[in-house]
């Protein structure tokens, strides 16, 4: 994708010039929010194609504006949260952030970031992968009509529950998915003790489809967060 509108929502001046700045010097096009009011109504009749969305706003909660924002658009969405506090991200993931940027943040980190979201981007405009039946990423494939997960074209021997969480993170490439997302597409539920086997299914499918075990390629870990596929080449 050429030159992609990034919309910068954030009302500390400071920050929101640090993140123009870095956008202006990589060539990424972009407008600026101050609040959330403004963020909504740059959202609808700009249409940017990416959103960095500071979650405290002096008028609006950041929750309320990716709410808003996501009741007509799937627009990637990356939140800066300045509090360390794993619960905000954790709310702004399930109301639909893609991801996720913590204050203080380096520039390195904000460009990583917007590299991820934007592949994930490419991902979704390309074809729908969802509607795919035939799923590629890297070394990895899956057949989800024959119900099947091959690795270099070896099928993989998954369980039915190993299988089902790979389904999960591959249909969502490139975002980050929480606990409690998982859990519930997993068992249709969100238990304490879901997350400890959650953790389980996740070692033993890694396991099977991380080629190096010690830098796993596939499946990112967000520590207190939850997991992401990413988009290997
Ligand atoms: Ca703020």
């Amino acid at each position: 994708m050429n030159n992609p509108v990034v919309l910068v929502v954030e009302d500390d001046t400071p920050v929101r010039n640090l993140i123009v700045t870095t956008l202006k010097t990589h060539e990424y096009k972009y407008l600026t929010a101050v609040n959330g009011a403004e963020a909504v109504m740059a959202a609808s009749s700009h249409n940017p194609d990416v959103a960095f969305l500071d979650l405290g706003l002096p008028d609006m909660d950041g929750i309320d504006v990716i709410r808003r924002i996501r009741s007509w658009s799937n627009m990637p969405i990356i939140v800066i949260s300045a509090r360390s506090d794993d619960a905000d991200k954790i709310e702004a993931l399930d109301a639909g952030a893609d991801d996720y940027l913590t204050k203080p943040f380096s520039v390195e980190e904000l460009l990583a970031r917007l590299r991820v979201t934007i592949r994930r981007l490419s991902l979704m405009g390309n074809d729908n992968n969802n509607d795919r039946s035939v799923y590629t990423n890297g070394r990895l494939t899956i057949d989800y009509s024959a119900g099947v997960a091959l690795l270099d074209g070896e099928e993989l021997k998954l369980t039915s529950m190993e299988y089902k969480l790979l389904c999960i993170l591959a249909k969502n490439t490139g975002k980050v998915l929480t606990h409690t997302y998982i859990t519930q597409n997993i068992w249709g539920r969100n238990w304490d003790n879901d997350i400890a086997s959650l953790r389980v299914f996740m070692t033993t499918l890694r396991k099977k489809i991380e080629p190096d075990r010690d830098s796993p390629k596939y499946i990112q870990t967000h520590v207190g967060i939850g997991y992401r596929m990413m988009k290997v080449d």
